[in-house]
């Protein structure tokens, strides 16, 4: 351990979500999610909100009327003149492949693909970036610096409870700092998770996110200058240092954004999102390779999130918090999708979900610059009462999708 280590576990919880959890574990009757995903809702009949955006998706949203809307979107933001017209962040995985390829190849637009660089890159990861580049785009690759991104990186696992969050901050705000630079109007992303995974209802019928609605939706109600001032507070870093950060981790000031009118959509509105279908697209066009390893720690999935050696703990952490694991997200999302049906995603939850991602383990402690002892303090900080109990020294959830005593009747 070096600096100062008496700081770091009095950092206060920055993460708001966690006030809002509702005590009584509840689960999905149709998926496997329950209702401490932050920002799900239950309706009367106990189905979660993701599973009724997918009836919606899969059933009641003419596609035909939204590939019109995406037409006319297109039609107005296309130059045809050699500049760039669309940008793309694009980590090189299917889904940002499979959208920049679509802009490109079915729609005639010139994207800039901008890429916010992972903490760590893997060696697959690596390899499908560069491929995804060698299928035919250009790209900006931004890589902050690295010291004051691990520090930053520390301070989100302590106080945040997710050393992931500088990540999350710069892949939002850089592709907008690009946009106003070369004047380009138009930034898509791919899915909205707050309605494919289950989240805010109120964004499931808007193409894009309102510039105001970033603050919660992406950065756990903690925004970027809160965490900086956290930083400095405990003394992990100085005023100057803080000064000094790279301008990427916080969007561009709303008001140049608005006059600019520069838009944020998600391809997802536009276009029936199954990411399993987005993973074969881009092993044939954009060069996308599965995990060699076979399935990544955590879950049972070999396509998904391959990019940085940390993102393991990004899930684990989520598991920790609130008892959703990185399996039961995807389980959930492939019941919904129609690929498994509910006993399946099950068993599959019961045998991976929460496993923890061991491989990386060393250089997650070394990144973060903790010792092994302090990194079952913070984990262990994160745990919360109604959702994790002890039997002597081991920690046991209090709710499982699998515990009998947690059945629910099933409903499709
Ligand atoms: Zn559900």
């Amino acid at each position: 351990m070096t600096g100062n280590s008496q700081w770091q576990l009095s950092a206060r919880s920055l993460d708001l979500q966690m006030l809002d959890l509702p005590q009584e574990v509840r689960f999905c009757r149709r998926c496997v999610v329950s209702n401490q995903r932050p920002r799900i809702v239950f309706d009367e009949d106990g189905i979660c909100s993701a599973c009724r955006y997918a009836d919606y998706k899969h059933n009641r949203i003419d596609w035909e009327a939204r590939e019109k809307e995406l037409e006319r979107l297109l039609d107005k933001h296309r130059r045809g003149d050699g500049t760039y017209d669309v940008i793309v962040p694009a980590s090189g995985g299917k889904d940002s492949g499979f959208v920049a390829h679509q802009l490109k190849h079915k729609w005639g637009m010139n994207p800039l693909t901008v890429t916010w660089s992972p903490f760590e890159y893997t060696d697959i990861g690596y390899k499908n970036f560069r491929n995804f580049i060698y299928s035919g785009f250009d790209n900006l690759l931004a890589t902050p610096d690295g010291a004051m991104h691990r520090k930053l990186s520390k301070l989100a696992f302590i106080s945040l409870g997710d050393a992931w969050q500088p990540f999350t901050y710069g892949q939002v705000a850089y592709a907008f700092h690009i946009a106003l630079r070369f004047g380009i109007k138009l930034v898509f992303f791919g899915e909205n998770g707050e309605a494919e995974y289950g989240g805010d209802v109120e964004t499931i019928d808007r193409p894009g996110m309102r510039l105001e609605d970033w603050r919660i939706n992406y950065f756990k109600g903690a925004d970027f200058d809160e965490l900086l001032s956290e930083g400095i507070r405990s003394g992990l870093f100085t005023g100057d240092d803080a000064r000094n950060v790279s301008c990427f981790y916080r969007p561009p000031p709303l008001d140049d954004l608005r006059r600019s009118g520069c838009e944020f959509h998600w391809f997802a509105y536009y276009n029936k999102w199954v990411p399993q279908e987005n993973y074969y697209y881009c092993k044939e066009h954009t060069g996308l390779e599965a995990n060699p390893d076979g399935r990544s720690e955590g879950t049972y999935s070999k396509y998904a999130s391959l990019d940085d050696r940390m993102d393991g703990f990004h899930y684990y952490l989520g598991f920790i918090k609130f008892g959703i694991g990185r399996t039961t997200s995807d389980a959930a999302h492939e019941v919904r999708d129609g690929h498994i049906n509910r006993d399946e995603a099950m068993a599959l939850v019961r045998r991976y979900d929460g496993e923890f991602p061991q491989k990386h383990f060393k250089e997650f402690l070394q990144y973060v610059d903790i010792t092994e002892d302090e990194f079952w303090q913070v984990v262990d900080s994160w745990r919360q009462p109604h959702i994790w109990t002890k039997d002597g020294n081991e920690w046991r959830l209090r709710h499982a999708v699998y515990y009998p005593e947690d059945a629910v009747e099933p409903i499709s």
